[in-house]
């Protein structure tokens, strides 16, 4: 019998494992893939590799900032020089700095409702959004409904989808607005969400995220198992017994540190009380197919530009270049996001990787179409994430449920990205999650 047992080893599991084992608990991790890092995702491309989950980190990601300094892994800004493109209201822009040159009209309409949210979210408290001033109301309605009636333009609108899609692969209409407004606190704004530099797309990890996770479960050596699929958790107020890969293990206390949609797929003896069931079932995840494009070089910089690109009608609504630091590999990160990435789920794979290289060209030339390599992830087939980039709440999820998000049940804790007070959604919240699941065991005892 160990002291705690975590499910999952993606960094909400490993973090709060090692803040255990650091504590001088017996912490036992079992993990269902055959890797750790969940979300997290570098694959090998020739001597190299590319990011095809988790990539980017940036200022105010403290907790991640801080994990890479202590193991010595540094960070390298993603290339963001020269012009960025964008596709909106049926307009083609290139433009330098963060705005495109839109119609005063339109950018006025746009900037306005920008503060409005950015204003109106520095109003909900992180560690309890239900709490907010007019709670009820807001999560009453869509991200969707909130926008419709600030925003004025159809370019204005079009621009608030193309960014909510890039945000959450998910459209706005989907989500609950106080969860949007929760989120854009989270992360410290709407500009820190969405910027390259200054933002959270800022810097990459040199030698990819997924050799932190990997460093991450070294230091715990064999208290990871991997290939451990979680199916059965039975509890009672003195013993946890989990059931994996036909095996046993038993516990005083558990961590879940899995996405929400994932957490609800184990089954859970007594079942979990029905608040909580209730608040998983209205916490879905966003839709992202994921393509890194690797060329001989980064072309597109001797035209001036910065691999950026984004557009309100195309498949691959959002580029940044992914290319390394010193450019090879070349390479261009696209997102196909919410609807876009089902629609393209739907193709073959010959088919969808044609009209992710048609959209490439169509923003960046005909060189983009003479692609050396081609890796793409669809995160919502993946059996144990079935999404990305992580789970948002629905109308009135948060208001009726929102306080079962972290209430530990019995031994039973929670972590992961979706329970995180700030950066939720990203690797530093499933940090922080993982580090105050297990503060809780610490404190219990
Ligand atoms: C395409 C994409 C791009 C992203 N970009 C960024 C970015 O640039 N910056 C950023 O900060 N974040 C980004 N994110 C989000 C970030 O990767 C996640 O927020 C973070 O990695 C989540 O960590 P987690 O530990 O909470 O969950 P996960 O990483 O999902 O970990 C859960 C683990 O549990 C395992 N598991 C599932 N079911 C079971 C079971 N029954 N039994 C045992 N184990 C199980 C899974 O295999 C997984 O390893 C991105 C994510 C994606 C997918």
């Amino acid at each position: 019998m160990t002291d705690v047992i975590v499910v999952g080893a993606g960094f909400a599991g490993l973090a709060a494992a090692r803040r255990l084992a650091a504590a001088g608990r017996d912490v036992l991790v079992l993990e269902a893939r055959e890797r750790v890092g969940g979300r997290v995702l570098s694959v090998p491309v020739g001597e190299s590799y590319v990011e095809s989950g988790g990539q980017w980190v940036g200022p105010g990601q403290d907790r991640m900032l801080a994990l890479l300094a202590e193991l010595g892994r540094g960070t390298f800004p993603t290339y963001d020089e020269g012009a960025k493109l964008a596709e909106l209201g049926g307009r083609r822009l290139r433009y330098s700095g963060r705005v495109p040159r839109l119609n005063p009209l339109v950018l006025a309409d746009i900037g306005q409702a920008q503060l409005r949210l950015d204003r109106a979210a520095r109003r909900v408290p992180l560690d309890a959004p239900w709490e907010a001033a007019r709670a009820a109301a807001l999560d009453g309605q869509t991200f969707g409904s909130w926008l419709r009636e600030r925003v004025r333009t159809p370019t204005g609108r079009a621009f608030f989808r193309l960014i909510t899609e890039a945000v959450w692969c998910a459209g706005p209409e989907e989500m609950s607005a106080l969860w949007a407004q929760f989120y854009v606190h989270a992360g410290g704004g709407v500009d820190s969400l969405i910027n390259t530099t200054g933002g959270a797309q800022q810097d990459r990890v040199s030698g990819g995220t997924q050799a932190v996770a990997e460093h991450l479960a070294a230091g715990l050596g064999e208290r990871v198992v991997l290939g451990a699929a979680v199916t059965d958790v039975d509890w009672d107020r003195s013993v946890v017994r989990v059931r994996a890969g036909g095996r046993e293990y038993r516990a005083a206390h558990a961590v879940v540190a899995l996405p929400p949609p994932a957490a609800t797929r184990i089954r859970y003896s007594p079942g979990l009380p029905a608040e909580r069931d209730q608040l998983l079932q209205r916490m879905p995840m966003g839709w992202t197919i994921k393509v890194n494009v690797v060329y001989d070089e980064p072309f597109w910089r001797a035209d001036g530009l910065a691999g950026q690109a984004n557009s309100d009608v195309r498949a691959v609504g959002t580029v940044f270049d992914g290319s390394h630091a010193d450019g090879t590999p070349a390479v261009l990160t696209g997102f196909l996001e919410a609807r876009h990435a089902q629609a393209a789920a739907r193709l073959g794979p010959k088919e969808r990787r044609e009209l992710v290289l048609d959209d490439l060209a169509a923003y960046f030339g005909p060189r983009a179409r003479q692609a050396q390599g081609y890796v793409e992830q669809d995160w919502a087939a993946e059996e144990f994430t079935r999404g990305c980039y992580g789970a948002f709440a629905t109308p009135h999820a948060l208001t009726r449920f929102g306080p079962a998000l972290r209430r530990p049940v019995g031994p039973l804790h929670w972590a992961g990205t979706e329970t995180a007070t700030r950066w939720a959604g990203y690797m530093d919240g499933a940090l922080e999650s993982g580090e105050r699941a297990a503060e809780e065991i610490l404190g219990d005892e």
